[in-house]
């Protein structure tokens, strides 16, 4: 059976390398949205938790309740639950309208658009939302901009951080002024975490590093020792000794050019690993077995005899294949695939 194998060193490497970065390990928060990039939600909320950290980012409530004794600070990124929540989990709160919605005395993170135009409030709405959440008693657990240009030198960059210090002395100005709680501040992911020398934000929000990879594309330095935390090993159907010619799989687009052993393994497109056909360079396992075109929904067909073969321990190769980064190539593995965390 497809297994993923989570490598319990190396999300502590990459853990310490953040922390080292940060200086301060209380400043770290992990991202475990959408099933912690396809590594298994539970498996990585476990691990994180024995590593000390105490607050965590998911998609969405469904998310939030699977791990909810594990985290003092559980925030959903997105959906306003109609039910009353447990003081550890926090909504975010993308619009005015939104603070209505949720049930009285909810804990909530309020976000703000400083740039990337897609979620959040606009900075001229911050003291109506602020006074609307207290308004309708609910506690401003934190304040949050997501950059959108972490992975790029461009101005846009600072032009958001810079916006975002001064929304951050607005919001204190106001909790002076009206007399509530200094929320929490955060602004990076990943990349930005990483260029990032100082850092004045109460936390960071860190997705992609903590699974092993960096998305910068400049060199950054700090980011050259993360390692791959997840490798997907595929375990052999059967064999069949095949005379040179035979076509293999649908349409038959690959034909053996000599008399070859071929197996199919318990892995396809159907359990999110992408769809290898005749328009893509060929790939090979991470153990150096052809895979052959095109592969199947449950199976693909590789030139090996080995009973288990490991489909990939870092999905750079795979994201370049298939033009794209290595966040989709995790995150559209199957909830399904089973995980087992490994210890060195
Ligand atoms: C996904 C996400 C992150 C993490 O981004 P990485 O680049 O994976 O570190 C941080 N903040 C928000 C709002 C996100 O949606």
């Amino acid at each position: 059976m497809a297994e993923l194998l989570i490598n319990k060193k190396r999300f502590e490497n990459n853990l310490d390398i953040i922390t080292t970065h940060l200086k301060d390990k209380n400043k770290l928060g992990i991202v475990l949205k959408d099933n912690a990039y396809g590594h298994g939600l539970e498996e990585i909320a476990s691990l994180a938790k024995e590593y000390g950290i105490k607050s965590v980012f998911v998609k969405n409530i469904q998310e939030a309740y699977k791990i909810q004794n594990l985290f003092e600070h559980i925030t959903l990124f997105y959906g306003i639950p109609n039910t009353p929540l447990p003081a550890n989990i926090h909504p975010t709160i993308h619009s005015l309208e939104q603070i209505d919605l949720l049930p009285q005395n909810s804990k909530v993170e309020l976000k703000i658009n400083t740039g990337m135009n897609r979620n959040g409030i606009m900075p001229t709405q911050l003291k109506d939302a602020i006074t609307k959440i207290l308004h309708n008693k609910h506690d401003l657990v934190g304040v949050f901009m997501h950059n959108g240009y972490g992975d790029d030198l461009m101005q846009d960059f600072d032009n958001a951080q810079n916006l975002f210090q001064l929304l951050k002395k607005e919001v204190l100005y106001l909790a002076q002024n009206i007399g509530f709680q200094k929320p929490r501040f955060h602004s990076l992911n990943s990349s930005a975490t990483l260029r990032s020398l100082e850092i004045d934000d109460d936390l960071v929000r860190i997705g992609i590093a903590a699974y092993g990879y960096c998305t910068a594309n400049f060199p950054l330095e700090a980011s050259k020792n993360l390692q791959p935390i997840a490798s997907l090993w595929a375990d052999r159907i059967r064999t069949h000794h095949l005379p040179k010619g035979a076509k293999i799989g649908y349409s038959g687009v690959s034909i053996l050019e000599k008399e070859s052993e071929v197996s199919t393994y318990d892995i396809g497109y159907g359990d999110g690993l992408f769809r290898f056909d005749e328009t893509k360079i060929p790939y090979y396992s991470a153990d150096g077995y052809l895979v052959l075109q095109r592969t199947s929904m449950d199976c693909i067909s590789v030139l090996s005899t080995k009973d288990r073969i490991c489909i990939f321990d870092d999905v750079t190769k795979l994201a370049e294949i298939f033009h794209t980064i290595p966040h989709e190539i995790l995150t559209r593995l199957s909830p399904f695939i089973k995980k087992t965390i490994i210890y060195e």
